[in-house]
């Protein structure tokens, strides 16, 4: 049987089921006498320290394991265990209503959640799984009850559970588990966010699969296409094995190619970078020798916390992405919140096109003090580092220009400061808006750099909802109208000279069935997800790039996108086929 979810995490798996059973009711009288209400805030009291000092623990051991943006979510969930709210909302209904500590915070916590789960924002109704999974830690410490602990597994297993809570996630054995399937959660939720960054392929929004398996029986999950398949015929998990063989082979003959230079077989230099999100994700890219950060998308540290993080703390994250880098180049993207990444103490307003809305730049600009914080960070980490700046979602010239003012404010108050910073920082731009790419020509001068969003530019030029399940056939960057404006952004860096370049860091410069006509067009600088840098780099040092010029020039005389997309795979050599699937 096959069952179909969200693909939350990219990889392939087959592992033993190990299900989490959602949490047992506990009995329903939980009345208690007067006499009995001093004893029970005196155990809600205990089960509090407990509970935070059972988080705090977690948190340790997430930040010594370099999990930063793991350990803050679990900070973020002691914060709600020891928030004076749920105190004072147990206190009343233990003493009021007479009930039970563990009544009392079910109930609130219950009050809380259903809360932050009515809101309107995707991202904010995530946040009742943190708070419901606080009350489910309450409840077990107050119960006596022992939670499942993924620590210490003795087998591979694909972990599957109504709801996989961040907390959980954090603590499991990443060496044992393979796979993450859960009832629910989407792509915005802490367990997307965290399983991609895990390297565990994970399968969320799949309905009726808890009750559908049993532990220990065989699943095959798919994270690329979001698919579980359960009563494996023999044949299957044989073709299976071999389809894990085949990439673990893939994947170790590819290793060869770390620390070799990036160039094209006519020895034309290509910059092959990693996108990251956080200084774990600069550690992965030494490890498989990244020419650099194309992409590093700075919101992560803004997220799961209470408030936005201090120009000191900024300063210290980008300061060891460019330390661990040794000097290669780091971009460093500006706040790029908005869209589907809302960040809840902003308190932006509730969009209904929140991609067309106030969002990335627009932000930073209408909000000038909170960019200079992060200018001030960035430019100081610059003395540490080969720095690039980056802004994201500029569509006019006049947003360049308004970015570069608050920049040059952020230089002259750190030279007022006595502050070290690199005075010839590179500037560039993201383009994923469409005026952007037809403005390449004029934008070039006033940048250093480009860098193609191919996810937003493709969303943006076709009027199709980059998350909207309804329309998700007709999202396809290979779409000729995408690509003649990436075209237009090539050729426009290319005409510029003088160092100037244009580069792509979207989904689209990690699929190995654009590789030849990004190189074709002339982009000189890609930048993947740390999984993909290596095949990519496979094809591109394979392959002569007058044969990509050749092959890209054919591709944008086609008209439609099948025709481009078969001429496009029926040009890859054949050895190098086997990456296309
Ligand atoms: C893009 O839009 O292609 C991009 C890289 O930015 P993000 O995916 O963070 O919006
Ligand atoms: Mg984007």
């Amino acid at each position: 049987m096959i069952f179909q979810g969200i693909a939350a995490a990219p990889g392939l798996a087959i592992a033993k089921c190990l299900r989490i059973q959602p949490p047992q009711q506990f009995a329903a009288d939980q009345s208690i006498t007067r006499e009995q209400t001093e004893a029970e805030m005196a155990r809600f009291t205990q089960a509090v320290q407990q509970a935070a000092a059972e988080l705090a623990a977690i948190a340790d051991n997430a930040r010594a394991r370099g999990q930063i943006d793991q350990s803050e979510i679990i900070e973020a969930q002691s914060l709600i265990a020891t928030d004076p709210t749920l105190g004072e909302g147990v206190q009343q209904k233990i003493t009021l209503q007479l009930i039970s500590a563990v009544q009392a915070v079910r109930l609130t916590i219950d009050e809380q959640a259903a809360i932050f789960a009515g809101l309107e924002d995707a991202y904010l109704r995530e946040r009742a799984a943190d708070v419901q999974d606080v009350g489910q830690r309450l409840t077990d410490i107050l119960l006596g009850r022992p939670r499942v602990d993924l620590s210490g597994l003795s087998e591979a297993v694909a972990l599957v559970a109504q709801d996989i809570s961040p907390s959980q996630l954090v603590t499991a054995d990443a060496g044992h588990v393979r796979a993450i399937v859960a009832e629910t959660g989407g792509q915005t939720s802490h367990t997307a966010i965290l399983a991609k960054n895990m390297g565990i392929p994970a399968v969320l929004g799949c309905r009726g699969i808890l009750a559908a398996v049993a532990d220990g029986e065989l699943l095959l999950v798919n994270g690329d296409t979001g698919t579980v398949e359960t009563g494996l015929p023999e044949e299957r998990q044989a073709a299976a094995s071999r389809e894990l063989e085949r990439r673990a082979e893939v994947q170790v003959s590819l290793r060869e190619l770390i620390g070799q230079p990036t160039r094209t077989r006519d020895g034309v230099a290509i910059e092959l970078s990693a996108n990251i999100m956080n200084p774990a994700g600069a550690e992965q890219a030494v490890q498989i020798g990244a020419d650099g950060i194309g992409l590093y998308r700075t919101e992560f540290l803004f997220m799961d916390r209470l408030s936005a993080p201090s120009e000191e703390e900024q300063l210290a994250a980008y300061r060891q992405v460019l330390e661990a880098m040794q000097g290669k180049p780091v971009i460093i993207r500006t706040l790029d919140i908005g869209g589907d990444k809302d960040i809840h103490y902003m308190h932006n307003p509730v969009e209904s096109n929140p991609f067309l809305g106030y969002r990335a730049i627009r932000i930073c600009l209408r909000q000038p003090e909170l960019f200079m914080t992060q200018l001030r960070a960035i430019l100081r980490a610059s003395a540490y580092g080969q720095a690039r700046i980056m802004y994201p979602m500029i569509a006019s010239l006049e947003e360049i220009r308004a970015a570069n003012q608050i920049l040059q404010q952020a230089k002259d108050s750190l030279l007022a400061d006595g502050l070290a910073f690199d005075a010839n920082l590179p500037v560039g731009i993201m383009i994923e808006v469409p005026s952007a790419a037809v403005m390449a020509d004029v934008l070039i001068d006033a940048v250093d750099f480009f860098s193609i969003g191919s996810n937003d530019l493709t969303q943006y030029t076709l009027a199709v909802d980059r998350l909207n399940e309804n329309v998700s056939e007709l999202y396809n960057p290979f779409q000729p109208g995408v690509l003649r404006l990436i075209r237009m952004v090539a050729e426009a860096a290319d005409r510029a000279g003088g160092g100037k370049f244009a580069g792509i860091c979207g989904e689209l410069a990690a699929d190995p069935r654009a590789t030849l006509l990004l190189l074709g067009l002339g982009l000189t600088e890609f930048s993947v997800n740390p999984a993909a840098l290596l095949k990519i780099k496979k094809i591109i040092t394979s392959v002569e790039k007058s044969y990509a010029q050749d092959v890209a020039a054919k591709a944008m005389r086609l008209s439609t996108t099948n025709e481009i997309m078969n001429h496009l795979e029926a040009s890859m050599p054949a050895e190098l086929r086997h990456f296309l699937v």
